[in-house]
């Protein structure tokens, strides 16, 4: 069985060869490496060179939690100058559930911003966006859909199921990761998300529980977890489902 993990932050590992090794050894054939700031999106096109296997694939972007006002602009040349090297914008879209961000007005707007300006960037170079939606669900689908961007995933979905039918009717994905194992939201999303609009992902290095009490950190050959999860959830056949993820993958993301 081939895996892809759609949604990796390879540059946050603290030991990125040994999870490569590990996670081709488990039959991850590709790997989303996807960006937060500058340092990010520079780490992540090294990686992309330096490792045969498994195949990294970078996503270039800011996110909406990683603004520095002052890098900004460099930033956004540096995407615009590595753009050939890209399958993707992103990680970016917007976040309003930081503390920093919940009652500030002024910092949704500048996350709106910086949102609508790689929005354009994707719908310049017709490239697919990973989006980042916490708490900013209908917002983020609204500012994509009026930027005219064709292919867009919102990542690890776990909004309400009234955001979710609109996604699915505007062709876009949801991805999801580990945490729909346990996690109530990212269930009831996902039980309601059609398969052909559905990819796997595990967001590492994010830490997911396991069990009643343990927990673990994630890399990116637990993408076999979410598949797992998935099969359990919605009680449908490994290998089909893995197909589809993979056919998912390949066409969203041009690999
Ligand atoms: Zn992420």
């Amino acid at each position: 069985m081939l895996f892809i993990d759609t949604h990796a932050h390879l540059d946050h590992l603290e030991n990125v060869e040994q999870a490569l090794v590990q996670a081709a050894e488990a039959g991850v054939s590709d790997i989303i490496a996807v960006s937060v700031d500058l340092k990010a999106n520079k780490r992540n096109l090294e990686l992309k060179k330096s490792i045969q296997r498994p195949r990294i694939h970078v996503a270039l972007g800011i996110h909406p939690g990683n603004i520095v006002p002052d890098e900004v602009e460099e930033t956004l040349r540096f995407i615009r100058e590595h753009i050939k090297e890209a399958v993707a914008i992103g990680e970016t879209g917007l976040d309003y559930w930081y503390k920093w961000a919940k009652k500030d007005e002024a910092k949704k707007a500048e996350q709106r911003q910086l949102f609508r300006r790689q929005l354009e960037l994707a719908r310049e170079f017709d490239l697919p966006v990973v989006i980042h939606s916490r708490g900013a669900w209908r917002d983020c689908l609204t500012m994509t859909r009026d930027a005219g961007v064709k292919k867009a995933v919102f990542h690890w979905y776990s909004g309400p199921v009234d955001v979710l039918n609109d996604i699915v009717a505007s062709g876009y994905m949801v991805s999801t990761t580990p945490s729909l194992a346990y996690s109530p939201p990212s269930r009831e999303a996902i039980s309601q998300a059609p398969i052909e609009h559905t990819m796997i992902e595990t967001d590492c290095p994010v830490y997911y529980q396991e069990g009643e009490d343990g927990r673990f950190q994630a890399t990116p050959k637990d993408v076999a977890r979410t598949l797992k999860a998935y099969v359990a959830l919605k009680n449908v056949d490994e290998s089909k489902a893995l197909a589809v993820f993979n056919e998912n993958a390949r066409r969203f993301f041009g690999i």
